[in-house]
């Protein structure tokens, strides 16, 4: 499933083709996706001017001119692709392996001449377009914590939303309501690069003077700052990477992000350590479900 660097990437290469355009048509090929498309989706998006593309966690955010928002979610396995005007001659056509047109689900013909095709193999994506000033009531959006990149996002603000939590650090860190947009791949590498284990109650990125006084959310400790600063750090070279193309993720392009050989610990079982000096192996095991990534030794 896409994470936030994936997303990320996304935004980057739609943005040229869609700010500033206008979205002249919108071609259903199908009457859903994961959910039944709305009755006006196409009305309310034909001849839009789309005036920016923003994400929040997972979500692709299309402003349009007319006040609503495109919210666009890629799912399991849904990508866009940019099909350029010079590009409509048969033979000038790249595509890539594993490629398959049966799965496109959605093309927006924008005004700059670029077709935007949304293919998505399992249908587990979806599209919504919502007013603007209805989105603080909107259900999907509901919930979601801090954005992990963004200035609110800090050592203090995490251990507060941890303070009082029973559950291990990796469960705290996919919970949405403490930061968005973090997934599997990128919880188990935050941890590694942060020598913290997965294990490790949620609590202990708070001091402990304010869990004994029962006072809502203590102060940061230490290893809520190295915390920080490691999904920070992990996040930004998988964006400059183009994302991890494990399974299905690819850029508009059709290009494979490449972050997935800049892994640490995840999918590495038994192979070694990359801390300088630790000596340990990378173990996984199964965590709420999920298969957890981790060096025994040096992960404390
Ligand atoms: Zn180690």
């Amino acid at each position: 499933m896409p994470e936030l660097p994936e997303v990320e990437t996304v935004r980057r290469g739609l943005q040229p083709a869609m700010e500033g355009a206008r979205i002249m048509e919108a071609d259903l090929r199908r009457k859903d996706l994961r959910f039944p498309f709305q009755k006006d989706f196409v009305a309310r998006l034909e001849g839009q001017t789309v005036t920016g593309l923003g994400r929040r966690a997972k979500y692709l955010m299309a402003d349009l001119a007319s006040g609503d928002v495109l919210l666009m979610h890629l799912g399991m396995s849904g990508s866009f692709r940019v099909r350029n005007d010079d590009e409509k001659t048969p033979g000038k056509f790249h595509f890539s392996r594993n490629e398959d047109r049966a799965h496109d689900h959605v093309v927006f013909q924008m005004s700059s001449g670029s077709a935007i095709v949304f293919n998505d193999p399992r249908r587990f994506g979806y599209m919504k377009v919502i007013a603007r000033n209805a989105l603080d009531r909107e259900p999907l959006l509901k919930g979601l914590g801090p954005e992990p990149l963004g200035n609110e996002f800090d050592a203090a603000m995490l251990a507060r939303s941890c303070a009082n939590k029973k559950s291990s650090l990796k469960a705290a860190l996919l919970d949405q309501r403490v930061v968005a947009g973090l997934g599997n791949i990128y919880v188990c590498e935050a941890l590694f690069r942060a020598h913290l284990s997965p294990r490790r109650l949620a609590a202990t990125l708070a001091t402990k003077a304010a869990q004994r006084k029962g006072v809502a959310g203590g102060a940061p400790t230490e290893h809520a700052r190295r915390l920080v600063e490691a999904i920070h750090a992990v996040l930004n070279q998988a964006i400059r990477a183009g994302g991890s193309s494990l399974r299905d993720h690819r850029q508009t392009s059709g290009e494979l992000g490449y972050f997935q050989h800049s892994f640490q610990v995840y999918d590495r079982e038994g192979e070694k350590c990359l801390t300088p000096g630790c000596g340990g192996i990378v173990r996984r095991f199964n965590q709420n479900g999920r298969s957890t990534f981790w060096c025994p030794k040096c992960q404390k």
